[in-house]
């Protein structure tokens, strides 16, 4: 025997739709520049995912984002396409700090960015724990466009004043795997940062999970003058 309620009915009719309103078309629909839609193609990437049709036109448009989608979904390009883009226009002193909370995600964030910025003559240091500090520091000072960091190692940098660099340039912070990094473990570390790096900037979130630390980012409200971020909702 199947149950069947009215009530149970209109639930599931108003449910929302599993299709998401963004179609994802193409990248260069997104805005995306050809020089980075021919670094895509010889990744064998030809379309957008949700993700990135959500996120890279408001973040070429310079707006923060908060973006949420799962595992594999792609968010590291629909944060480094954007970052790729406007390093053109301005490419003086460190100018995107890419947080995220392991050092193996460091690693592959890196690993992105250096395929898509091949023809850019991309400069990233990827600074974290466990790896030898002076060769860190070294990378730092060597004029970095791109920082992929853990939060505990960049801030020790910061506080060992070795090397000839600082974040004041920084226009692009990334919190990627936020969920993971707005937690008591790096809250005295991103504190930190925020005040070493400049409030004129753009700031996006990357996150597999929709906690409550990242709902109270999404819903807070803005700050003068200011808009609230993008938001993509999975
Ligand atoms: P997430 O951060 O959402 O877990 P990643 O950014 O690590 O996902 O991407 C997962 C994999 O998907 C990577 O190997 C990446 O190269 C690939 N990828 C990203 N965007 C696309 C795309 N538009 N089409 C095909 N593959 C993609
Ligand atoms: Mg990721």
């Amino acid at each position: 025997r199947v149950s069947f309620t009215p009530r149970k009915f209109f639930q599931e009719r108003l449910k929302p739709s599993k299709i998401s309103p963004i179609k994802p078309s193409s990248f260069e629909a997104l805005g995306v520049s050809p020089a980075l839609i021919t670094a895509l193609t010889k990744m064998s990437i030809k379309l957008p995912t949700e993700i990135q049709a959500a996120c890279i036109p408001p973040l070429i448009q310079g707006e923060d984002c908060i973006g949420n989608a799962k595992t594999g979904s792609g968010k590291t390009i629909a944060f480094a396409l954007p970052i790729l883009q406007k390093l053109s226009v301005d490419p003086y002193g460190i100018f995107a700090l890419v947080l995220t909370p392991t050092r193996e995600l460091a690693f592959q964030i890196s690993e992105q960015f250096a395929v898509l910025g091949t023809s850019l003559n991309l400069r990233t240091a990827v600074v974290v724990g466990g790896m030898d500090m002076i060769a860190q520091a070294t990378e730092l000072s060597n004029r970095p466009h791109v920082v992929v960091a853990t939060p505990g190692r960049i801030v020790d940098h910061l506080k060992s004043h070795a090397g000839e660099w600082d974040l004041s340039r920084v226009k692009f912070l990334v919190l990627d795997e936020a969920d993971r990094l707005l937690t008591s473990t790096f809250a005295p570390e991103l504190a930190y940062l925020f005040d070493a790096i400049p409030k004129e900037r753009q700031t996006c979130l990357f996150t597999a999970t929709w906690t409550p630390s990242i709902e109270a980012i999404a819903d807070a409200p803005p700050k003068p003058g200011k808009q609230k971020p993008f938001t993509h909702k999975m």
